[in-house]
């Protein structure tokens, strides 16, 4: 099991930190560090390796089987019974980013002299670049999710007349038979000039001849995600159609071949956006060019303009351009790639990206 290695990967931090401890509550850093994934949990990284793990009744059958390695602690609220296990004086980081300020006040309450400090995203840290295992997992994702959409278009389910509500659950149905846990976000599909809105919530619109229509999908699957999107016409392309579609997978292309361990995330996501600003269209690619993908469908690192760091080897992430032209239609395309340790970005994701005319 991975799950110790890891924690002892946190032990390291903590040394570089001058911090004697970390209290753990972000639920996917709890999953991450212990292979617990219960609704209410809070975990704790010692340097002296007193590592505990705390719970409430419901799942102490659970914490048993999935952590037994572990000491189990069965109280809550979870985050200040795992803080008052930490020994009076020491140095104790938290993640400021989920741990609310009423639960800090309790923690403080259930733990006093304890030195608290904020250690936001150190477990975040760790969990950019992934083992074999979530590679292998969310590569798992990638392929179901695809799997399903293949066999939505072999069906006929992409067609003039069905609604995008009722194509979106088509795909979502597909993908839970496939073994899916269910999609990693709320699809999005949508056709004409709802695909010019980048994050469209589907509707009762129909489909009609002539739309693009733009499919973004994941599937979660042993806790992984996956995150796809692609853009289809619905009949044979009209020349804009065509040379939007072109001009974001020219700019796909660019931001894949920009992607290496160690690239800076501000300059992956300019080498896509420069062939789309080049083009004209600067105004209408209004997002960032991707993000990481594991536990979270979105996690760091943020491959924007305004992020900051660098992709480290290991990671995986997206890269997603899009140009959107307000009231005819827009144009994504998105993959999920690993980025390994010296050699160029794999994609996990594996549909075709040519323009498909349905
Ligand atoms: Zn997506
Ligand atoms: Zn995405």
């Amino acid at each position: 099991m991975p799950h110790a290695a890891r924690r002892d990967a946190v032990r390291a931090l903590l040394d570089a930190e001058g911090l004697d401890a970390l209290l753990v509550t972000d639920l996917l850093d709890v999953r991450y560090l212990t292979g617990f994934t219960g609704s209410n949990a809070a975990v704790v990284v010692s340097r002296a390796g007193e590592d505990l793990l705390c719970t409430d009744g419901r799942y102490r059958l659970q914490a048993a089987a999935q952590c037994p390695d572990l000491p189990v602690v069965i109280d809550r609220p979870s985050a200040p019974a795992a803080a008052a296990s930490v020994p009076t004086g020491a140095g104790l980081g938290y993640d400021s980013a989920t741990l609310t300020v009423d639960g800090l006040a309790a923690v403080r309450d259930a733990a006093p002299g304890r030195r608290l400090r904020r250690a936001p995203g150190l477990v975040g840290r760790l969990r950019q670049v992934k083992d074999d295992g979530e590679v292998a997992a969310i590569r798992a994702a990638c392929e179901l999710a695809d799997t399903a959409l293949r066999a939505l278009l072999d069906a006929g389910g992409l067609a003039p007349g069905r609604t995008e509500r009722e194509v979106a659950g088509d795909l979502d149905d597909r993908m839970r038979r496939l073994g899916a846990a269910g999609p990693s976000f709320d699809t999005i599909l949508a056709a004409g000039a709802n695909s010019a809105v980048p994050h469209h919530a589907p509707t009762d619109a129909e489909l009609c001849r002539g739309d693009l229509v733009k499919i973004d999908f994941g599937a979660e699957l042993d806790g992984y995600h996956s995150d796809t999107t692609r853009t289809f016409c619905l009949g044979p392309a009209a020349g804009w159609q065509r040379e939007l579609h072109a001009l974001v997978d020219a700019a796909a292309g660019a931001g894949r071949a920009a992607l290496g361990g160690g690239a800076g995330v501000r300059e992956v996501d300019a080498a896509a956006r420069t062939v789309i600003e080049k083009a004209g269209y600067g105004d209408e690619f209004p997002h960032g060019l991707g993000h990481g993908v594991g536990l979270a469908v979105h996690e760091p690192p943020w491959l924007a303009r305004t992020g900051a760091g660098t992709v480290p080897a290991g990671a995986v992430v997206t890269v997603e351009p899009g140009v959107y032209l307000e009231g005819r239609g827009g144009v994504r395309i998105e993959d999920t790639l690993h980025v390994p340790a010296g050699g160029p970005a794999v994609p996990l994701t594996t549909l075709p990206r040519d323009l498909i005319e349905v």
